[in-house]
């Protein structure tokens, strides 16, 4: 199974994509994670995205479905994997559709989970990190037990340079999903709208009932 997760920064994508890969057992990917890795390892990759990262811009096309493709490769991911965060454009779509047929295989469904842009706001600007362990936090809806240290691993938490406000309507404004990425999914009757402003159960309920109706055929 390969499911798409899309949607703004800041709608839980990334905490739901996770929650999903883990109850299908499949492999969460995410090209940001992965852009925060090759920058961390000081690699020619995230030397090259850099720029467009500290900018709150999309890195160029060319790089980020290279990076995938890669990633594809390995053997975790031919099981079945949740992309999170990929695709964001209408070129990234089609070479994901290219590269999964390729392997003989194909993207079941595209999930997109929507909020409005004050909600965004608020919610990215009390988002916090454990740069140790991965964990997320947030100041209003999922607290650390200690403010400031991570509940699985004790590591300080840190916030994202890119989750200050400023940079958070910028971002908001170049990296909605583009209506014609939308369109791609939509015409192939492969897109599912989830509602990600109500509570974040409600939010996993919506979305593995979305991939059940998707996996048996049926859509909403
Ligand atoms: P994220 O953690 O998904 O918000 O991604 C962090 C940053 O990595 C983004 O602001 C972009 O600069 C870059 N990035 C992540 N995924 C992509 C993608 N699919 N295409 C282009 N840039 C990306």
């Amino acid at each position: 199974m390969y499911l798409i997760l899309l949607g703004p920064p800041g709608t839980g994508k990334g905490t739901q994509a996770k929650l999903i890969a883990e109850r299908l057992g499949l492999l969460h990917v995410s090209s940001g994670d992965l852009f925060r890795e090759a920058l961390q390892q000081g690699t020619e990759l995230g030397r090259r995205a850099k720029a467009s990262m500290d900018r709150g811009e999309l890195v160029p096309d060319e790089l980020t479905i290279a990076m995938i493709e890669e990633r594809l490769q390995k053997p975790d991911a031919q099981q079945g994997v949740v992309f999170d965060g990929f695709p964001r454009t209408l070129k990234q779509a089609q070479a994901l559709d290219e590269a999964l047929a390729r392997q003989g295989k194909a993207a079941d469904t595209a999930l997109l989970v929507t909020a409005t842009d004050d909600e965004i706001v608020r919610r990215l600007s009390g988002r916090w990190l454990c740069p140790s362990c991965g964990e997320i936090y947030h100041e209003q809806s999922r607290p650390p037990a200690r403010a400031g240290v991570c509940d699985a691993c004790g590591a300080t938490l840190a916030q994202r340079d890119d989750d200050k406000p400023e940079v958070v309507r910028e971002r908001l404004r170049k990296q909605r999903p583009p209506e014609e990425m939308l369109a791609h999914y939509r015409a192939q009757g492969r897109l599912a709208e989830i509602n990600g402003e109500q509570q974040m159960e409600a939010v996993t309920r919506d979305l593995l009932a979305a991939i059940e109706q998707a996996a048996s055929g049926v859509r909403s």
